[in-house]
């Protein structure tokens, strides 16, 4: 089965053109050559997209089975959140304002700070099999994990904390609610993307539609009607700024399809 789906609607940055996407119901149906997508939180879909496929409804589910919470890859965070509450179930409160499905917080290792996905995973299962966390390649939002995440297992504690969720409410207090995909960059080591794009001067720059936010200047924002051109541009720019002034390539945490 295909899907239309509207990229200006859809993706978390609100550009991209109208596509079809595979909705996959089982691995049978996976195409090869299709990339995966979640909610796109976290991408930006050029003019021109590859095939792209998604998981159905089937794997939008979350389950306490053998003292493990199984969780299917197409769950939104916000369900997981609110599970959690329901069942007084702690550790998934970096959750309450983080978007995305299971798979895509998964294969990005999605977090703030110290609090990560991989923190209390304890297996996850892809078209391929099983794989225990410890036969996983992960660190700072990075994995290795090839094909379609179906689900995943994790353990968990008692105790669902609120005064946690307002913690991570406010540690994102600076970032922008303008549409966006997140960081664009990942923070080179002992250094702040942010930091960077600021200090080349290029926080709060515009381009059309697209801008660097003046809130958090890693921030790649929409302010209605950017497209995809304007924000490559703005991309590349500050890439090749920052590599001049300071030695330093920046690596894209955002994904361009
Ligand atoms: C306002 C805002 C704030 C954000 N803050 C944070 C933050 O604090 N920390 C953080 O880590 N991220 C943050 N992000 C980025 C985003 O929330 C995460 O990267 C999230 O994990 C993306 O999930 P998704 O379902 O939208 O995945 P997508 O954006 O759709 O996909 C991301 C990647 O995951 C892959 N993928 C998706 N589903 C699957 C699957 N089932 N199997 C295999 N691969 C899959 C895709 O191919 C792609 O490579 C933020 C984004 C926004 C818009």
């Amino acid at each position: 089965m295909t899907k239309q789906i509207d990229f200006s609607r859809f993706s978390s940055i609100k550009v991209g053109p109208v596509s079809d996407v595979i909705v996959v119901n089982d691995c049978s149906e996976l195409p090869r050559n299709a990339h995966i997508i979640g909610s796109c939180s976290n991408i930006l879909i050029s003019d021109n997209p590859p095939p792209l496929c998604m998981l159905s409804k089937a794997f939008d589910f979350i389950m306490i089975k053998n003292d493990l919470l199984h969780i299917g890859a197409a769950t939104p965070s916000g369900k997981i959140v609110s599970f959690c509450k329901k069942h007084d179930i702690g550790g998934f409160e970096f959750l309450a304002h983080l978007p995305g499905k299971l798979g895509g917080l998964v294969k990005m290792n999605a977090g703030l700070k110290e609090y990560e996905i991989f923190n209390n995973l304890v297996s996850l299962r892809t078209c391929s099999g099983e794989f225990p966390k410890e036969s996983l390649e992960f660190g700072y939002r990075y994995t290795k994990i090839e094909g379609m995440i179906l689900e995943a297992a994790f353990a968990y504690e008692r105790g669902f904390d609120p005064a946690k969720v307002e913690m991570f409410r406010k540690m994102r207090a600076n970032q922008p609610s303008t549409p966006s995909a997140g960081s664009c960059f990942k923070n080179p080591p002992g250094e702040y993307a942010g930091r960077l794009i600021e200090a080349v001067g290029l926080k709060g720059k515009r381009l059309g539609g697209m801008g660097w936010s003046d809130v958090h200047a890693n921030f790649l924002v929409n302010y209605g009607g950017g497209t995809f051109v304007e924000a490559m541009e703005l991309i590349e720019e500050a890439e090749e700024m920052v590599l001049q002034a300071y030695n330093i390539t920046l690596e894209r945490e955002i994904i361009i399809l």
